[in-house]
């Protein structure tokens, strides 16, 4: 049976704000249902939802809501909870807010409720923050990624490496313990292709081109061209809404303007830069730099020319992946090569669209395999595979097991599960009995 880890009782609208028909409030700790029994008269049946007068303390009737009851350990958090489907209106919160706070209760703080099912070991750290990634999530791919942590993916891939360290370690304190009692050399060998093993497969997690980390953050499409190209058009287009200022005079766009827009289901940036062009403008000039920094650091670059050519390029350009036209409504029958749009009349944008959202999706796509979402995962994986080439290299037992217990341990700060001492005796208790 699991034990509340908090005394107190919290609670905390959990739906949106504004206008709305309903409001859910949550309730959480060792008071959920004692306030639920003085608001509401009785308490239901465990996760039925019912509908009951909310009552305050002179029995004066403050709405009429849908009240649920999650007793302890099967809720969110782990503890005894309530959740109450009150009518929309202010007053109406307001007044129940005021009621349980009476009754001993305090607003959670910001992800408390998620805080507390982690303490209960309701979830580990990665479906904690898969938690939040979702409730964050703007584009479809967002979902679909938070909800596969949320799952438990991530943390059942870094729990089995961790399972498999363990054994690893297990052997070398055997060979501590036990100096004069040599190991099988086959174990030994074993233990050599199981390290390597391991090893190479953090590495190939590591090396997934940043995947999950970009759907999460966004990719960065950058649009580049000589001043006057239609670069602040074409965003505004895309965003379909007043992001750039779009002139006739050239040199306008001089700061790095920036759209976030859904591609297919991606979240991607879209970066107006400032025209390429040599200029002896100081502002303009600084301009420019930053332009080709955000060009280098870009995950598509779109480099635009005028149909017209009134918009000559002098600028270089190190990287383009896709040239597009612009303005072709200004030369007749525009037939192309390649991608050509107009902003004014909108010819070709359905197939940019199309295209960019087809490379958005390429960009993110994997093998399927989960993938690494924020750089503190990043960073703890990194220290393990450097703890594992140190353990490869060492030439004592005492220095490869301290290698292997490092590793494991930067592993376990990921889940948030770090009792390694623990899993390590049960092991190690086994191997004994078992020698
Ligand atoms: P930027 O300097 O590359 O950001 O270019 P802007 O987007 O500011 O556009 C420069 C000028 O070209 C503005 O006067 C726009 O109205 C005009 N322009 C942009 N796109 C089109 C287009 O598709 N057709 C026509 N005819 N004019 C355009």
């Amino acid at each position: 049976m699991l034990l509340s880890y908090y005394d107190d009782t919290i609670f905390a609208v959990a739906s949106g704000r504004g206008q709305r028909a309903l409001t859910v409030l949550r309730i959480s700790g060792p008071r959920s249902g004692a306030t639920l029994d003085a608001l509401a008269g009785r308490r239901p049946a465990a996760r039925v939802a019912v509908l009951r007068d909310l009552r305050d303390a002179t029995g004066e009737r403050l709405d009429q809501a849908l009240v649920l009851w999650f007793p302890m350990p099967g809720s969110y958090t782990g503890e005894d909870s309530v959740e109450l489907h009150l009518h929309g209106g202010q007053a109406v919160l307001s007044a129940v807010s005021e009621r349980l706070v009476e009754l001993g209760l305090r607003p959670a703080e910001a992800g408390e409720f998620t805080r507390r099912a982690f303490l209960n070991g309701r979830m580990d750290l990665l479906e904690a923050e898969g938690v939040a990634d979702l409730v964050a999530a703007e584009t479809a791919a967002q979902r679909r990624q938070a909800l596969r942590q949320l799952d438990g993916e991530l943390g059942r891939l870094y729990r089995g490496w961790s399972a498999r360290l363990v054994q690893l370690l297990a052997q070398q304190e055997a060979l501590i313990d036990f100096p004069d009692e040599d190991l099988p050399p086959e174990v030994e060998g074993a233990g050599h292709i199981e390290l390597a093993r391991l090893f190479a497969e953090i590495e190939t997690h590591l090396d997934d081109g940043q995947r999950g980390e970009r759907v999460r953050d966004g990719l960065v499409f950058a649009i580049a061209g000589p001043p006057n190209a239609g670069k602040s058009t074409l965003i505004n287009a895309v965003a379909q809404r007043d992001v750039a200022i779009v002139s006739p005079h050239a040199g306008t766009t001089r700061d790095i303007l920036e759209a976030r827009v859904d591609l297919a289901g991606v979240a991607v940036t879209l970066v107006d830069m400032a025209g390429l062009r040599d200029t002896t403008d100081a502002v303009e000039a600084e301009g420019v730099k930053r332009a080709r920094a955000s060009i280098a650091s870009a995950d598509f670059v779109i480099f635009l020319h005028a149909a017209d050519q009134s918009a000559p390029c002098t600028g270089r350009l190190d990287r383009a992946d896709l040239e597009l036209t612009t303005k072709t409504d200004l030369v007749e029958g525009w037939r192309g090569p390649g991608l050509g749009i107009s902003a004014l009349t909108g010819a070709g944008m359905a197939d940019l669209l199309q295209f960019l959202g087809a490379q958005a999706q390429t960009l993110i796509d994997g093998s399927g395999a989960p993938a690494l979402t924020r750089p503190r995962h990043r960073a703890a994986l990194m220290e393990a595979v450097q703890r594992l080439a140190a353990a490869r290299d060492a030439a004592w037992p005492e220095l490869r097991a301290e290698d292997l217990r490092l590793a494991l341990r930067a592993i376990g700060r990921i889940t948030g599960i770090v009792g390694v001492e623990d899993i390590l005796d049960s092991i190690f208790f086994q191997f004994c009995i078992g020698k």
